[in-house]
């Protein structure tokens, strides 16, 4: 069902809200844009500018990395000036409420950590950009440290086992992380309101998420301001603005 006007859909939320013992959000791109950091398939986002460089070439073409980094370097301003916006804040609000035990993101902007959930209970499923790891031994480097070696020898290696570092995300053809991936599942299979903020949710498998939590028995709600893959299952559907959506629910 598709919330009549904004106001209809916040009130039918706080109801979900409610009357829900555990809530699950799953965020994507979309909650970070008030925030300055561009979604990738709107108009003006990242994917209208750049092609993403898949895994395989990232290892393979020195070239790919080089590239990698300069446009990870390009977005660091973006990156360091974002401050978590009414969509993280009214997450946060529910977290310290003890509704949400854990937020599931496709983000990679560190944004529900700095709104004040611990790092053990935001489950990335594609990484964070905010540090560096070696793709060989796994190891993680600083952004500063990576930036200070990429000014003078180009895209730099791992200095203990000599492969190369990748930010800590993850890209198309690179496998998901499991440790994710098995907490997903078992926080989609055990609520009883999923939240599917901000995602055209076409990214698969992190898509698979709302659509399980619906199959396990729990009420989907989707926040997102056009249309998903996922709206004919949901219960309701908020086709709004995020932060005006939550804003609400700041601070409750
Ligand atoms: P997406 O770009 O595919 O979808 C974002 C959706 O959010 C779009 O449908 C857009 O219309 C909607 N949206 C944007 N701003 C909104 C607002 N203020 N209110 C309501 N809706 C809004 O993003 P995705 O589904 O997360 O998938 C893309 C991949 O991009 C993810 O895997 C993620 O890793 C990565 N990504 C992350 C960031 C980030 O960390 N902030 C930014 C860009 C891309």
């Amino acid at each position: 069902m598709i919330a009549l006007d904004l106001q209809c859909g916040v009130e039918q939320l706080g109801d979900m809200i409610a009357a829900a013992s555990m809530i699950v959000p799953f965020t994507g791109a979309g909650i970070s844009t008030e925030c300055g950091i561009p979604d990738f398939r709107s108009p003006g986002g990242l994917w209208t500018r750049n092609r993403p460089i898949p895994f395989d070439e990232f290892v393979a073409s020195r070239d790919a990395r080089e590239e990698s980094w300069r446009r990870r370097f390009a977005m660091e301003a973006t990156f360091a000036a974002a401050r978590p916006g009414r969509g993280h804040r009214a997450l946060a609000s529910l977290y310290r409420a003890g509704k949400v035990p854990a937020v599931i993101t496709q983000n990679i902007d560190n944004l529900h950590q700095a709104s004040g959930f611990a790092a053990e209970h935001v489950v990335e499923l594609h990484g964070n950009t905010t540090y560096a790891r070696c793709i060989g031994c796994g190891r993680a480097f600083d952004l500063p440290w990576v930036k200070q070696r990429f000014d003078q020898v180009g895209a730099p290696d791992c200095s203990a086992c000599d492969q190369p570092l990748k930010t800590a995300t993850i890209s198309f053809g690179q496998a998901m992380p499991e440790d994710a991936m098995q907490r997903a599942t078992e926080l989609a299979q055990r609520c009883d309101l999923f939240i599917a903020i901000g995602s055209s949710l076409v990214v698969w498998p992190a898509a698979s998420f709302p659509l399980m939590a619906k199959n396990c028995g729990a009420k989907l709600v989707v926040i997102n301001n056009e249309p998903t893959e996922q709206d004919e299952i949901a219960d309701l559907v908020i086709r709004q603005d995020i932060g005006e959506t939550l804003g609400p629910f700041v601070g409750n």
